[in-house]
């Protein structure tokens, strides 16, 4: 079947009324849409010819379950919902800032699951889910039916957490580059051209949120940046946390290249013990407050917000509190059926937010699916996060994890670290490669 003609299938023209509010449009579909004939229109209706997987999100936890659920079952339908034509990678972001990769590199398209894997992308923003009768809104008015749902639609950023800033600010004198992109570009002019002498002050958020190693990976790189162009310069981080991962690496790398803990250091960190807690943001001095009332000038002024579930989730009740809880045998929602949400918006505490821990999660959904749609038992899965960090391009750590659920799916049962960080410089040049190397593969995991 064409793209085009299924597009037409699932996609009710009825449905197609822009201006239709949220509650209008639940209201409506639970009572005035029932027996439209949509197709897919009720779990009983899930059979493993015609089912239909509707992703929201064509980020990494997005793209990977559209391209697994493709690779396990040749027959499913699967459409992603995603407003933008291409996505920018954030794993390998950091590197942008001194030059070592481009946004370009980082940057791909959805051609390659549309083409090779037959996955229908609706280019939209998803805005309700009307889960009564399995139906997903997007913003253009399009009503698209579902069998399974997978929500993954990143991270909020929560700007307004910190009192004086917003996404504006962001995007203009106070670049976050949280998400990869213009801002990343920004950050990098900024360090670039800052005065001699002059701070850089990094503001790390609370737990959780995403690739908790990329705030000191960062720091890293733009003091390798200041080191080159600006040896006078400093970096302050301002943690709202009392500590981080590789704490015992990073340091290591910081006391050896940049006196860290000697009156030279061209480093310091400042724990939220020690007043490191950033609340608020004073624009037009420059500068930032921290929770015990001190107030820091920065040159540069890289605060990165605290987050929480995606607006998208936490628009449609799926979080409860910040985040949105799921079982973690199968990743299915907690609140509603026949729903499944991964990524950076679940409450999967232990387990980090990364993209390759992302990735995983898609692949145990859609397995669970599959297993679902062939009548089989869902298995208890194993889940791995890699974490790859740097400090430069010859310095990188890695640390394996495995995670697996208690038979309640909801509680952790075991959880095993592999710790890949050593103070050996030459075993430290290889784990940069396999850093550098992870990046780069990944890519290709999730995107070709
Ligand atoms: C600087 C930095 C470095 C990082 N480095 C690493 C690393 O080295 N390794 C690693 O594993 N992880 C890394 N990460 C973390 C990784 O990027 C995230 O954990 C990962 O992207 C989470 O995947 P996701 O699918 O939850 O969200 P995303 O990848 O952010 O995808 C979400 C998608 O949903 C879409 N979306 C949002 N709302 C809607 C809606 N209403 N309708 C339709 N679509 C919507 C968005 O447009 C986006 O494309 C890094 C992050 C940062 C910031």
């Amino acid at each position: 079947m064409s793209n085009t003609k299924f597009t037409q299938q699932v996609l009710n023209s009825s449905q197609k009324k822009s201006g239709l509010s949220r509650r209008h449009f639940l209201k409506n579909t639970t009572a005035g849409l029932a027996g439209l004939g949509f197709w897919g229109a009720s779990s009983r209706a899930f059979s493993k010819n015609a089912a239909h997987i509707v992703i929201i999100g064509g980020g990494i936890g997005g793209a990977a379950a559209a391209k697994y659920m493709r690779l396990l079952n040749a027959d499913v339908k699967i459409t992603v919902i995603e407003p933008n034509t291409q996505y920018i990678f954030c794993p390998g972001s950091n590197e942008v800032l001194p030059g070592w990769e481009t946004l370009e590199e980082l940057t791909v398209t959805y051609t390659t699951l549309k083409t090779r894997y037959s996955v229908n992308v609706v280019q939209d923003k998803a805005t309700d889910i009307d889960y009564t009768n399995k139906r997903v809104k997007t913003a253009k008015g399009e009503v698209i039916s579902y069998d399974k749902l997978i929500v993954s639609p990143g991270p909020t950023l929560d700007y307004e957490a910190i009192d004086g800033f917003n996404k504006s600010l962001a995007e203009g004198e106070f670049p976050s580059a949280w998400h990869a992109g213009a801002q990343t570009l920004k950050l990098r002019e900024q360090v670039l051209s800052m005065k001699q002498g002059g701070t850089v002050l990094i503001s790390s958020p609370k737990d959780p949120y995403r690739c908790p190693p990329a705030p000191y990976e960062r720091a890293s790189f733009i003091l390798t940046m200041l080191k080159e162009h600006n040896p006078t310069g400093k970096v302050v981080i301002l943690d709202s946390k009392d500590s981080f991962i590789f704490e015992n690496v990073y340091p290591y790398y910081w006391k050896e290249h940049f006196g860290y803990g000697t009156n030279n250091s061209m480093i310091e960190w400042v724990s939220k013990s020690d007043g490191g807690d950033v609340i608020k943001l004073d624009a037009t001095n420059h500068s930032v407050i921290t929770a015990n009332g001190t107030v820091h000038k920065g040159d540069v002024i890289n605060i990165i917000p605290p987050e929480k579930a995606g607006q998208f989730a936490l628009q449609n009740d799926l979080a409860e509190g910040d985040w949105c809880p799921v079982n973690f045998r199968d990743f299915t929602s907690t609140k509603f059926t026949d729903v499944h949400v991964i990524g950076d918006s679940i409450d999967g505490d232990p387990m980090p937010k990364t993209g390759y821990i992302a990735s995983n999660q898609a692949k145990v959904v859609v397995q669970a699916i599959n297993d679902e749609l062939h009548g089989r038992e869902i298995a208890n899965p194993f889940i791995i996060n890699d974490c790859v960090a740097m400090a430069s391009k010859d310095f990188g750590m890695v640390l394996t994890e495995t995670f697996r659920f208690a038979g309640d799916g909801k509680r952790l049962e075991e959880r095993y670290n592999i710790p890949g960080a050593t103070n050996d410089p030459a075993r430290q040049v290889i784990l940069q490669k396999v850093a550098e190397n992870w990046q780069r593969s990944f890519r290709k995991d999730i995107f070709s």
